[in-house]
């Protein structure tokens, strides 16, 4: 009998020591931002035992990402501007069939130039109709170089590249206008760099996007997100806006807000472009296709989206499109694209050096690290500061402030 007691007793204690342990262990976590970024942070740590916070400024989950019914026409809208899903990344594409039933969607875009409607991008439909010509893709390839620029060999601006690569008429028809309207600036104040390939295909493939896996979530990227976000460790708290102070009562907080924000703008703003759209409804069908690019600086829109044709499985009598205008980001607009111009690098570099100063927060996402991240690179990113984070509570390594380059 007292034999059975000792034993009990030691396996109770066994087990309390044990929980202490594991509880130690158990983080109380702070996450900023409901995109992909904070949402799957939250899961990937959720997942181990720790206890996440999610905070959104937002009345609404899902950060740019985030989709909605339209009230009037019940289709899938993409609040923030066209979201399509494309990757090469084979982890992270399970990773969102796990969340979403991902549909089969091939981005396909018309651009209407000169009273013309051709296909994007530029392929040999688009080099035959434009030249009125009937080119395979060996004369194709020989008449593009014919009108390349030769005299540019070391070319520095975007301007300087797309015309060694492809000559005026090309370059002057699909790029040079809509780059002016995008970034607000003349192609040749851009770094070449922007241009790295031949912006051309010798076939007829006009497939948007190159990568292997492309898809659209069956119902939408919010429920995707809410679907990541569903787990008993994850308390999601909206319309709650970040302050510093918050962060003392946690063991760590990752950020997704943006960056010069944290730092209460002290060093100046960060330039961004920002989008206006201007909703307008159809009945029927108002362009065929998803995407409508305008070329020209004659037509101060640079898009028009039909958001129905992003949900091809679906069926929809009305139609809801939008005209999209870029501009420059004041401090009352949403921070959309990152500029990264050599003037935004060197006060970009202040507030790294401001960052790497603080502790135990992460920054991270396209607004914390300022840089434009597709939804598949922002997941990949977002998997690996986890996967660091949980790394740095077992080898008692410093969690970096920074998870990946941002300069
Ligand atoms: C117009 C446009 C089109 C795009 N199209 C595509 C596409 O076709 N394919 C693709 O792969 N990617 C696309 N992207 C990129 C995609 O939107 C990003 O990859 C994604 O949004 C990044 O997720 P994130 O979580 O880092 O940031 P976000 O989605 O911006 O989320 C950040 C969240 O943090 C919240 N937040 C910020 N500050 C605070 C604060 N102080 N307190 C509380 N909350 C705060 C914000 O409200 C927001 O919800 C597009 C982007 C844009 C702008």
């Amino acid at each position: 009998m007292y034999l059975s007691v000792t034993i009990i007793s030691l396996n109770e204690q066994f087990l309390v020591n044990n929980m202490n342990e594991s509880q130690m262990k158990m983080k109380k976590i702070l996450i900023v931002g409901t995109g992909f970024s904070g949402a799957v942070i939250a899961r990937r740590l959720a997942e181990q035992g720790h206890v996440i916070t999610v905070i959104d400024q937002r009345d609404h989950i899902g950060g740019n990402s985030y989709d909605a019914r339209d009230d009037k026409t019940d289709v899938m809208v993409h609040v923030y501007g066209p979201h399509i899903f494309h990757t090469d990344n084979e982890v992270v594409w399970n990773y969102v069939n796990q969340f979403s039933v991902m549909m089969p969607y091939i981005n396909r875009v018309k651009a209407t130039v000169n009273d013309q409607v051709f296909s994007l991008p530029i392929n040999l439909h688009t080099i035959n109709q434009f030249f009125s010509k009937t080119c395979s893709p060996d004369e194709a390839k020989k008449l593009i170089t014919d009108k390349a620029d030769k005299n540019i060999t070391d070319p520095a601006t975007f301007e300087d590249q797309a015309l060694a690569f492809i000559g005026k008429e090309l370059y002057e028809a699909f790029f040079k206008g809509y780059t002016i309207k995008q970034w607000g600036m003349e192609p040749k104040e851009l770094p070449a760099s922007i241009l790295k390939r031949l912006p051309v295909r010798f076939n007829y493939d006009d497939n948007y996007f190159n990568h292997k896996f492309q898809g659209m979530p069956k119902d939408g990227y919010t429920q995707m997100i809410k679907n990541i976000l569903e787990h008993k460790n994850i308390e999601v708290k909206l319309k709650s806006i970040f302050c510093k102070e918050e962060a003392d009562s946690y063991d760590h907080t990752f950020y997704s807000g943006p960056l010069d924000e944290y730092f209460n703008y002290q060093n100046g703003r960060l330039g961004y472009r920002t989008l206006d759209f201007e909703k307008f409804y159809h009945e029927g069908d108002y362009q065929g296709c998803a995407v409508m690019n305008y070329c020209s600086v004659d037509v101060p829109y640079t898009r028009i989206t039909e958001h129905k044709y992003f949900s091809p499985w679906e069926k929809h009598e009305g139609s809801v499109c939008y005209k999209e205008y870029s501009r420059a980001c004041t401090e009352k607009d949403i921070p959309y694209y990152p500029i990264r111009q050599v003037g935004e690098m060197e006060l970009l570099r202040s507030y790294l050096t401001l960052a790497e100063q603080e502790k135990n927060i992460t920054f991270v996402g396209r607004l914390g690290t300022y840089r434009y991240l597709d939804m598949d690179v922002t997941i990949a990113e977002a998997m690996k500061t986890a996967d660091l984070y949980l790394d740095s509570l077992n080898t008692g390594n410093v969690m970096p402030v920074f998870s990946v380059e941002v300069k």
